[in-house]
């Protein structure tokens, strides 16, 4: 087995205890991470505090390390990858295609600028608003693309001089410690610490004294946690959770032309995404084409071990969250709903699960109601569009939305209504390093990416010059 080490201080640490990572593709144990000691996490915070100090001086130094961090993520990104399908389950191109995304977000923020703003200028005084390091990050990713998704939080926080203490989900350890690995060729030492461990490590970081800030993307439940541990020593805090994103197909749509892209928006990932569509509204007269178009795509889709060439959809990452996608399919079912594709798992090794679409389904049944993350989308019919959009926003859950239609203004101005952080017309889970992103209610607190993304790793200063 290989073994891949954390990162404390520029170091390959070695950890007295490790902990099974297994590939979904087959339920086995295939490598071991290391489990971080107390010892060693005071040791990666020290580190990173240290670093800091000489880190948050000089903007064209960070800048150059972001476009070397990278280019060094594209051109490892073939050796990368079959890691990343091992212990995640996607497939390789979709491996390949997360490694140059965090690549992309790398080098988005590595030239984007850091806003210096005089904001008074006259006889008496001369007002400057800068933003200053916030100091030390930790950043805490989950399992579903545990790369791009810690490269949201990487680029900015240390583009705004900030270091890192890094921990991603033990799903899905291998990939960002391997990453850490590869950082210390581009980065100075304790600029990013990458630690591994099951969730206290998580909740270790969050109670530790030393980060002023967290970063976290995860569950709604977890992310409850980490606020009000957060809220003990005021650190400040973004929460990237989770979402049940509605997409609302208006009456002038033609369930032909919008079925592939909404069963590619809704199974992205084999549905684990968070910005996925989770549930779809559907007019009557639409309801009975929409299924079956979305359900013949479902029963095409190719489901297999993500090494396999051809192979769309890859396993589910791990076996609690096949038992929960497998619980809201089986009470759907039980409840009337009819699985117009799919409805079940795969038989013999490895968490597969078929591509699944439900119709009979309405509010109120768990599959609406709650975050499957996984690939399954449930149909619901509507009455009026006032309806629809009421029940699309009858929820704790505010991540992103979408509006299906040909009138485009009229699907805007639908849109519009949706109270969720990104609402798209025509398209879903469109995402963009420059395009902020965040949720309202639940499913977060701040907003990742763009300027917004950047200045929440930063803490605004005012520098107000007397002239008289
Ligand atoms: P999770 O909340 O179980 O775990 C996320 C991370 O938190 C892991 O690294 C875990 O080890 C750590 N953790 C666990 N307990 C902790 C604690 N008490 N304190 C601090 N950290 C702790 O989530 P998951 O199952 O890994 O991920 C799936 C969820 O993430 C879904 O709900 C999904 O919607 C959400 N998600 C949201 C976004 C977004 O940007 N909004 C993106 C991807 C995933």
């Amino acid at each position: 087995m290989t073994r891949y080490t954390m990162t404390i201080d520029g170091r390959s640490a070695p950890a007295a205890a490790t902990f099974g990572v297994i590939n979904p593709a087959t339920g086995e144990v295939f490598a071991r991470a290391p489990d971080c000691s107390e010892q060693q996490l005071d040791a990666a915070f020290a580190a990173a505090e240290r670093a800091q100090r000489e880190w948050g001086k000089d903007e064209a130094v960070r800048r150059k390390a972001l476009h070397a961090a990278g280019d060094l993520l594209f051109n490892r990104a073939q050796e990368l990858a079959p890691l990343l399908t091992a212990e995640q389950g996607k497939p390789i191109p979709d491996a390949l295609f997360e490694i140059a995304g965090a690549g992309i977000w790398l080098k988005h923020f590595a030239d984007l600028p850091v806003p210096r703003e005089v904001i008074r200028d006259d006889d008496a005084a001369r007002v400057e608003v800068i933003r200053r390091p916030m100091g030390v990050v930790a950043a805490i990713t989950p399992w579903n693309f545990p790369l791009v998704l810690a490269t949201w939080k990487l680029a900015p926080a240390l583009l705004g001089g900030n270091t890192v203490v890094l921990k991603p989900s033990p799903y899905t350890p291998l990939t960002t410690l391997a990453v850490g690995e590869l950082m210390r060729e581009v980065l100075p030492p304790g600029v990013l610490n990458v630690v591994t461990g099951l969730d206290p490590l998580g909740a270790a970081m969050t109670a530790h004294s030393v980060p002023r800030k967290i970063s976290f993307t995860g569950s709604i439940a977890t992310g409850k946690k980490v606020a009000a541990a957060a809220a003990a020593d005021l650190k400040r805090v973004t929460l990237e959770l989770g979402g049940n994103d509605p997409a609302v197909v208006l009456d002038d749509a033609d369930p032909a032309a919008i079925a592939p892209k909404l069963f590619s928006r809704a199974f992205q990932n084999n549905g684990q995404l968070c910005s996925a569509i989770k549930r779809v509204y559907v007019p009557e007269h639409l309801h009975d084409d929409l299924v079956e178009a979305l359900a013949a795509t479902a029963r095409a889709a190719r489901v297999g071990d993500g090494t396999q060439e051809g192979v769309q959809f890859g396993p589910i990452n791990n076996r609690p969250q096949l038992e929960r996608v497998s619980g809201l399919v089986a009470d759907a079912l039980a409840r009337g709903g009819r699985a117009a594709a799919g409805g079940g798992p795969i038989e013999g090794p490895g968490y597969f699960y078929r591509p699944t679409v439900l119709a009979d389904v309405e509010d109120g049944f768990r599959i609406v109601d709650e975050e499957q993350f996984g690939p399954v989308l449930p149909v619901v019919r509507y009455g009026s569009v006032d309806e629809a959009v009421e029940r699309a926003n009858g929820t704790h859950f505010g991540l992103c939305g979408s509006v299906w239609g040909a009138d485009v203004d009229r699907a805007t101005e639908v849109a519009g209504r949706l109270e969720c952080g990104t609402a798209w017309i025509n398209t879903h889970a469109d995402l963009h390093p420059g395009q902020p992103f965040g949720g309202f209610k639940w499913s977060g607190v701040g907003t990742e990416n763009g300027p917004w993304g950047l200045e929440s790793f930063t803490e605004l200063q005012v520098l107000h010059r007397a002239k008289s």
